[in-house]
């Protein structure tokens, strides 16, 4: 068991939060969460050319949309200099730190040289034991790294990874302008946001020994770490916007129920037996970083939608009518045409056939629009003189009954049926792009029936009007 988990997620608001991000963030919460510890969000918005309020504002509104409650933050590194300062100072007194006013073109030609001599390209330490520094010389500040000896990153998932520390750089913690740089925000960051743990993308790793050594100099003991594997497209490469891994807040547009997506991020790596679907609440029972997956996991638009048509059709019957009344009236169309009662049984009939909210909404339209919208192929095959004697039968018999019910509404289809001696794919076909302006929808005796007496003629009226122009 661990004590006192503190985790933090830290993106940089440089972009939207996208499925990668999100999935890191869950395991970070998730983490937190099963240990009763302290979950994070930091913003790492020291990049003054990329952040932006945009994005800070996206960010925040992905993870208010997913549900996930931070216990501390969302703390800026733009606003925390002061602590990065006093930090650098506190190295540069103790000798960890030394000022190098060395010029960007004596550093390159430095590289150049090494890379010449084949050796690792690196700062040669030319400034660390110069004391003749003209305070006017522009200076930057360098962490002084070991010359021997090894950086040792002891990692949850991928074991121990080892860093000769002869390879580090004495890396810039200052620039010329002042301003601190990234990895050296990050350690100082950590530190004094006690954080036990610290879990992100591998393509991190290459960072942490640099994190080790702003450690190491000010004496503290490092966190845990465990770099979680990336995520592939299909075609195994890593995740870009052509596999589909758009921000978060596009699978809110597209319709997706966050939690489904938080059960299809969290499983994309993680798993608990072959459990597919997972309460938030299971998930905080269960999940442990020891589960993740070393390996690389393929990202699966198909099972996401699975799992989102899963959620949809266990999801609470008001919260589908209020998400088709939102979409209706982002459509200009009304939801008040018909009752809440009817709503809730239109939702009940699309639950079982929409992978999204979008879905369902689309295949509600009809119900609400005020003429039927035709589809022209469909309206000419089925909308034609041969069937307007079938369909005005049947207008006929729907038009006595006092009970719109489902079941009424069959009956008065049988009794079309034993009259002229037809199946009821014959009937219910024209009857449907009538009612529908297509073919395919949910039953026909419950459409009618949803849809309602009056409605149901207007349109069976209307179709057979078309038929006779
Ligand atoms: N800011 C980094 C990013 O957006 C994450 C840094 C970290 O987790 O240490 O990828």
């Amino acid at each position: 068991m661990y004590a006192d988990i503190r985790v933090r997620f830290a993106p940089s608001n440089t972009g939207h939060l996208h499925i990668g991000g999100a999935r890191t963030a869950l395991f970070n919460w998730f983490f937190a969460k099963h240990h009763a510890g302290t979950a994070i969000l930091r913003i790492e918005d020291t990049d003054r050319q990329r952040s932006t309020e945009e994005y800070y504002d996206a960010i925040l509104a992905a993870f208010d949309w997913l549900g996930l409650e931070w216990d501390e933050g969302p703390y800026r590194q733009s606003r925390r200099m002061d602590l990065y300062k006093e930090a650098a100072d506190k190295l540069l007194s103790s000798g960890a730190a030394y000022r190098c006013t060395c010029t960007p073109d004596e550093v390159n030609a430095m590289r150049e040289r090494a890379r010449a001599e084949g050796k690792t390209p690196k700062y040669d330490g030319t400034c660390r034991d110069r004391y003749d520094k003209d305070p006017n010389v522009p200076f930057c500040l360098r962490l002084r790294a070991p010359d021997v000896g090894k950086a040792i990153v002891d990692d949850i998932l991928t074991g121990e990874v080892v860093f000769e520390n002869s390879q580090l750089d004495d890396m810039v913690i200052v620039r010329t302008d002042g301003t601190p740089t990234y990895n050296f925000c990050v350690a100082i960051d950590d530190i004094d946001m006690k954080i036990t743990h610290v879990i992100r993308g591998n393509d991190h790793l290459s960072n942490t020994p640099k994190q080790l050594l702003v450690y190491q100099a000010l004496e503290e003991t490092s966190p845990k770490f465990a770099h979680i594997s990336m995520i592939l497209g299909s075609d195994k490469k890593r995740l870009s916007k052509r596999h589909g891994a758009d921000s978060i807040l596009d699978y809110k547009e597209r319709g997706f129920l966050p939690e489904a997506l938080i059960n299809y991020l969290v499983r994309l790596g993680w798993s608990h037996g072959d459990q597919e679907i997972f309460s938030k609440e299971e998930i905080v029972e269960n999940f442990a970083l020891e589960n993740l997956n070393k390996s690389a996991a393929v990202f699966n638009p198909e099972k996401l939608l699975w799992l989102n048509q899963e959620y949809i059709k266990s999801a609470d019957g008001d919260f589908l009518v209020e998400s088709l009344d939102a979409g209706l009236r982002a459509q200009g169309l009304s939801p008040d045409v018909l009752t809440h009662k009817s709503r809730e049984g239109i939702v009940d009939e699309l639950r079982t056939r929409s992978s999204t909210l979008t879905e369902m909404i689309d295949g509600a339209r009809f119900f609400f629009e005020n003429e039927v919208d035709f589809d022209e192929k469909a309206a000419s095959k089925f909308l034609t003189s041969e069937n307007s004697g079938l369909m005005l039968k049947l207008r006929n018999e729907l038009s006595k009954i006092d009970m719109f019910s489902s079941e009424n509404v069959k009956s008065a289809f049988h009794r079309v049926m034993e009259e002229e001696a037809v199946k009821l794919g014959k009937l219910a076909q024209p009857v449907r792009v009538a009612i529908t302006g297509g073919t395919i929808s949910p039953g026909i005796f419950e459409t009618l029936s949803l849809l309602g007496k009056d409605r149901s003629l207007h349109r069976l009226d209307a179709a057979l009007a078309r038929v006779n122009q």
